[in-house]
């Protein structure tokens, strides 16, 4: 049974959801002025993982993930860039894809765009002042935070509490200095659009009600984003779905990530200490980005800096090398007979069913993906020793362990993780191939230099064979490909 935690009720709950078998969430996806950086990535990684889980766990996902495609931030860099604010938008949109694919995140069921779901918008913003929650001032509407007896429960703040810490300004046109906008008049050189209200364009919190109302309807399951979305964004996004619907709860379970720091310091565009995706990726592969994204709970904080990925990277290259040494001996396995297993090789079977069930457990109390990477790793160093044995034939028995092991490997770190078989760019695996090679004439200089001319002969012909040809010369030995 999955547990997770709920931001909203501050406890783990069972996974009950509205539909037997499926799980219907959506994630707030980035406003589309720039590339991504790292703080953004997390939420993004994590809740893809989550969804993989709950497929691996046989739930039917549906998932959404929205662009903020139109906001102050895309019309000032598109007016600086001198392009519309759709061809901004566009612009990153695309750009955010080639990220997030480096990154091996699935495409969502659907990625609506604010710019897309005006009718929607407005249709909803129309309902909440009609049920009596909002209100207009000028071509400005605004919901009525005091009329929606909620407000707070999410960030468990009351509304007094808001009201004296929030330095909000005095706006004579609000009731309530908490109220916040549902609907904003254009200026003259900003895009906007038809509404009972005037020209104009909706407020940011608005969007995310809209259209997940629209895609996943009434109450569905999982809301998830960063710990920085609680308040305002989630709490307004409840205060006006509930407003509109007139139904609780809007979302079964709130989750939230926790934030990227640097130097204990939240990573973000405003502070200016981000780290854009694609640089960090310039740097280290992406399997690497992702791994180090999930080796933390996803709850933590996530201190940045290059040696933290360093050491990820070699932590995820043990268990990428076993991995490797599975799949090179499943090609040498044409069938795998169901055949009863003893000694040694029931003892690895049973080590590799409880380090399943260790994996299941870990990822069912709220996606301990930390944890999960853990018992990896204990499976792995058992899998190599057991192949290290000097008797290793790959004979029926051991192919049948050895088939359960690549299948959990594959499983857990390709299916839900996402840390297997990413792309890791052709100049790192032709660096990785070059030095492999000088590598091994290395070693066949040694060996000639203590006349093991039998061992200098099989590495030149077996490296033959995969034709790469060496050519002794004066100046030392050359390769190329043959
Ligand atoms: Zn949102």
């Amino acid at each position: 049974m999955v547990k997770l935690y709920n931001t909203l009720k501050r406890i783990k709950e069972e996974l009950h959801t509205r539909e037997t078998g499926k799980v219907k969430m959506y994630v707030c996806g980035p406003t589309t002025y720039n590339y991504i950086h790292l703080g953004n990535a997390r939420p993004i990684v994590v809740f893809d993982t989550v969804r993989r889980y709950l497929e691996y766990r046989g739930y039917d996902v549906m998932f959404i993930q929205n662009f903020t495609d139109i906001d102050d931030k895309i019309i000032n860099k598109a007016k600086e860039e001198g392009v519309s604010a759709k061809e901004l938008a566009e612009k990153y949109i695309e750009e955010y894809f080639k990220d997030a694919d480096a990154l091996g995140v699935k495409r969502a069921d659907h990625h609506p765009k604010v710019t897309e779901h005006m009718d929607d918008i407005i249709n909803m913003i129309e309902v909440i002042i009609e049920n009596g929650f909002g209100y207009e001032v000028d071509g400005e509407v605004y919901f009525d935070v005091r009329s929606f007896p909620g407000y707070g429960k999410l960030s468990q703040r009351s509304v007094d509490d808001m009201r004296s810490g929030a330095r909000v300004e005095v706006d004579k046109r609000k009731k309530d200095p908490l109220d916040f906008v549902l609907w904003k008049p254009a200026k003259p050189d900003e895009p906007s659009w038809d509404s009972p209200w005037g020209e104009g364009r909706p407020g940011w919190h608005i969007e995310c009600s809209a259209m997940s109302l629209k895609y996943l309807s009434n109450g569905f399951d999982i809301h998830g984003g960063g710990f920085d979305l609680i308040f305002p964004h989630h709490e307004n996004e409840i205060a006006q779905t509930e407003a509109s619907t007139k139904e609780k709860p809007f979302v079964r379970y709130w989750m939230h990530n926790g934030f990227i720091t640097i130097n204990q310091e939240k990573m973000s565009k405003s502070l200016g200490n981000f780290f854009l995706v694609r640089e960090i990726l310039e740097k280290f592969p992406p399997d690497v980005v992702r791994y180090y994204l999930l080796a933390t709970h996803y709850r933590s904080p996530l201190d940045f800096d290059d040696t933290k990925l360093d050491m990820n990277a070699k932590a995820l290259e043990k268990l990428k090398n076993t991995r490797a040494r599975l799949q090179e001996l499943m090609t040498q396995v044409s069938i795998v007979e169901d055949i009863p297993l003893e000694g040694v090789h029931l003892r690895m079977i049973r080590e590799i069913d409880k380090a399943r069930n260790k994996f299941e457990e870990a990822m069912d109390d709220d996606f301990n993906t930390a944890l999960a990477i853990a018992g990896l790793f204990e499976i792995s160093k058992e899998l190599n020793n057991y192949i290290n044995q000097r008797d290793f034939l790959l004979d029926k028995q051991q192919t049948k362990v050895v088939a359960a092991g690549s299948r959990l490997f594959e499983d857990l770190g390709t299916s839900v993780l996402g840390i297997f078989g990413l792309e890791t760019g052709s100049d790192k695996e032709n660096n990785l191939e070059e030095s492999l090679i000088q590598l091994l004439i290395d070693i066949r200089q040694k060996a000639r230099g203590k006349k093991d001319w039998a061992m200098a002969d099989y590495i030149r012909d077996q490296l033959t064979e995969y034709g790469v040809i060496l050519e002794d010369t004066p100046k030392g030995c050359r390769w190329k490909k043959g």
